[in-house]
């Protein structure tokens, strides 16, 4: 009676912690990707092994916007719209960056809006609306992110409070850069290029390669630092293109992604430790792929709205666990199976 049997220790260790590099074409539905086979019948995203359709809808409306869409992704909390990283009741939620930081993860955003923009912010700042730009920068500065780019000086420095936030990132110890910088300097310090006031230059306005050139460096940085990292990359002006009803802006956009989607997948082939998420928060523009006439040969396009649509978004997966991400999900399984891939703790046999 009373006999304590005990085994040997059967404790096997099981880490898994694989690079996550989550790229958002910001209102980028099928109809968007469709367009960009019209003229080639090949894309990047052809290179992708798994493909899935997500429900963006948020928590009180039908239709999400860009804030709510990207707290789903971030946090794995549906919210209302105009909610970045807190809850329906504005209660701040953890994001998978802040979680993954800290058990050692890596952090980076790359974006073709202001880094405080709605989508980016959802990954690393707790606001109760997307407009509080200032407040966003503030915790910016204090997120711990370790490579940033993409515009909104504006935020950091024309401030209501008169906060100079460029200096308080120079003071943090991160590399501060105003004009694109594509030459390597990785001395290990972190790295903030802010380069645009608010949102970068449109694509042919400026920008150019920026976001694949910059998918390119924030992967070899964030690799170079021998860490697990997680990497944010986001194609922010789809959606603006989809709000204006421009066709020749929403091509240029999506043929920009395209190329970093490219990079993307070249880095993954190379890191097969990797996980590759390709998707969107919402469609905008109700943009469809028409014949031009009853002559099937020539196309048109078409937006039927303005605004953003409840049409399912298209997801492609690629790399380490990528098979978990078929069918069809809520937007907030994202984050559901993205941390599910990812274990640290020591796992008991019975
Ligand atoms: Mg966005
Ligand atoms: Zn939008």
């Amino acid at each position: 009676m009373g006999l304590l049997i005990v085994f040997a220790s059967t404790a096997q260790t099981s880490v898994s912690t694989p690079n996550i590099i989550l790229m958002i074409g910001d209102g980028m539905g099928l109809s968007q990707i469709s367009a960009l086979y019209v003229d080639t019948g090949y894309t990047n995203f052809n290179r992708m092994s798994i493909t899935g359709l997500v429900r963006t809808t948020p928590a009180r409306h039908k239709i999400t916007d860009s804030a709510a869409g990207a707290t789903a992704f971030s946090t794995g909390v549906k919210s209302y719209n105009n909610a970045i990283g807190v809850d329906h009741d504005t209660i701040p939620v953890p994001t998978i960056m802040e979680t993954l930081k800290a058990i050692g993860y890596t952090c980076g955003i790359v974006v073709t809006s202001s880094v405080t923009h709605a989508t980016p912010a959802a990954f690393y700042a707790h606001v109760a609306h997307r407009d509080q730009e200032e407040a966003i920068a503030m915790q910016l500065a204090d997120s711990g992110l370790d490579f940033i780019a993409g515009g909104g000086t504006d935020f950091m420095e024309k401030r209501k409070d008169q906060l100079n936030l460029m200096d308080s990132l120079t003071a943090k110890g991160y590399a501060v850069h105003r004009e694109p910088e594509y030459s390597d300097s990785s001395d290990g310090k972190r790295q903030a290029h802010l380069l645009a006031p608010k949102g970068m230059e449109r694509y042919s306005k400026g920008r150019g390669d920026f976001l694949s050139l910059y998918t390119e460096k924030a992967l070899k940085y964030l690799e170079a630092r021998k860490q697990p990292f997680i990497l944010l990359i986001e194609g922010s002006q789809i959606d603006w293109a989809g709000h204006a009803n421009k066709v020749d802006y929403l091509l240029e956009e999506l043929w920009d992604f395209n190329n970093a989607v490219g990079k993307a997948i070249d880095f993954v082939v190379n890191q097969p430790n990797t996980i590759l998420i390709i998707t969107a928060d919402h469609e905008t523009g109700g943009f469809s792929v028409l014949p031009s006439s009853k002559d099937y040969s020539k196309i048109k396009y078409e937006f039927a709205s303005k605004e953003h649509s409840a049409i399912l978004v298209p997801l492609f997966a690629h790399g380490f666990g990528a098979e978990q991400f078929s069918g069809i999900m809520e937007n907030t399984a994202v984050y559901d199976r993205l941390l599910q891939l990812i274990s640290t703790e020591s796992a008991h046999t019975k």
